[in-house]
């Protein structure tokens, strides 16, 4: 049996084009992206496509695009072996971990790619990382079931969990990187998979797609110098259910009293919020300096080693649910689909 592959493409720069008037790079059609990797013939693979119209720069994503991408792996659901989604790199971060949680009891590979320089360029990336892509959508366990069954990033060397990975690099070939969680393949002459890395959901019911996405959440990043007014502006915001507080270090923040009570005071009025550290590689410790305990004291949720991406989509996706503020931060600490080390 071949193998039968479905292609999303967004857009990103893998499929762009440079505008003769303005010399920027835009989102160009699907067969134009096909006719620069002719050497996708030489898989032997069922492949069908489905594409945005128009494609777009994925600084244009949102989480109506979203549901775009989530409602074709739908319906083509039973018909396709794996799907490979073609998107630009700025946010693809953001849709990898979007969609680990809203395609929840996912057994098939959804793998995400796209490249750092157009398909048509001479040194494009996008070509190896399109056939790479197909091949681990593609790949099997000799029991025949998907090697892959989660949302996933394929870029330059490596595959990465969608919900553990971060774009490092605006130059770099090796764009994404998932600082807290090992590959879940390594790309060189083969592709070695990581199995002991990989993600089986422990649900055997059928794919069930959450399009509810509650976009009512917002991060504060802290920086030293930030006013009273400014915190407070922020967490009055009108409507907000949810925060990601970025936080130094270990998970800590000032400990000046106007701080803290401005904090105490959001969470007492029912606002999430959830400690997420700035830095790129390890997590949340809050209770090891007071600095990280005065969040603790005042209500705030340990992120543990989360990346913001999932962070803040993880609270889109449970206050989409419909969920109380008390259920989100129960779920909020444990992990839904393998985003998170409790
Ligand atoms: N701006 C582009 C995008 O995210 C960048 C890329 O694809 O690499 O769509």
């Amino acid at each position: 049996m071949r193998p039968r592959i479905l292609i999303i493409y967004t857009g990103g720069t893998i499929g762009m084009i440079e505008n003769p008037v303005t010399h920027t790079l835009q989102p160009f059609d699907f067969s134009h992206l096909m006719e620069n990797v002719p050497k996708v013939k030489m898989l032997e693979y069922d492949i069908e496509n489905i594409q945005f119209n128009p494609p777009i720069d994925s600084s244009n994503m949102n989480p109506r695009h979203w549901g775009e991408i989530a409602k074709a792996i739908e319906d083509n659901y039973d018909n396709f072996d794996g799907f490979v989604v073609l998107h630009g790199t700025d946010t693809m971060a953001f849709t990898a971990s979007a969609l680990s949680f809203m395609l929840e009891n996912l057994h098939k590979p959804v793998i995400i790619t796209g490249s750092q320089l157009p398909i048509g360029e001479v040194r494009t990336d996008g070509e190896e990382n399109l056939i790479t892509a197909l091949q681990v959508a593609a790949a099997t366990m000799p029991t025949g079931e998907a090697m892959i069954q989660e949302v996933a990033i394929l870029f330059e060397n490596y595959l990465w969990r969608g919900n553990r990975s971060t774009k490092m690099s605006a130059d770099n070939f090796n764009a994404f990187k998932s600082n807290n969680y090992p590959p879940l393949a390594n790309i060189g002459l083969g592709i070695t998979f990581i199995e002991e890395a990989l993600y089986r959901s422990p649900s055997r019911r059928p794919l069930k797609v959450r399009y509810g996405m509650d976009t009512n959440v917002m991060s504060i990043e802290l920086n030293p110098g930030m006013t009273e007014s400014t915190l407070r502006h922020l967490l009055n915001t009108p409507d907000i259910k949810g925060v990601v507080l970025k936080t130094y270090g270990a998970g800590n923040s000032p400990t000046d009293e106007w701080f803290v009570s401005l904090i105490r005071e959001a969470v007492e009025r029912g606002i999430v919020i959830l400690n997420v550290t700035q830095c790129v590689n390890g997590g949340v410790h809050s209770s090891l300096y007071d600095t990280g305990n005065c969040l603790n004291q005042a209500g705030v949720l340990s992120g543990h080693d989360i990346t913001f991406e999932a962070a803040i989509t993880k609270m889109m996706y449970l206050f989409g649910l419909g969920l109380s503020g008390e259920t989100v931060k129960k779920y909020l600490n444990c992990a839904l689909c393998g985003e998170v080390t409790i």
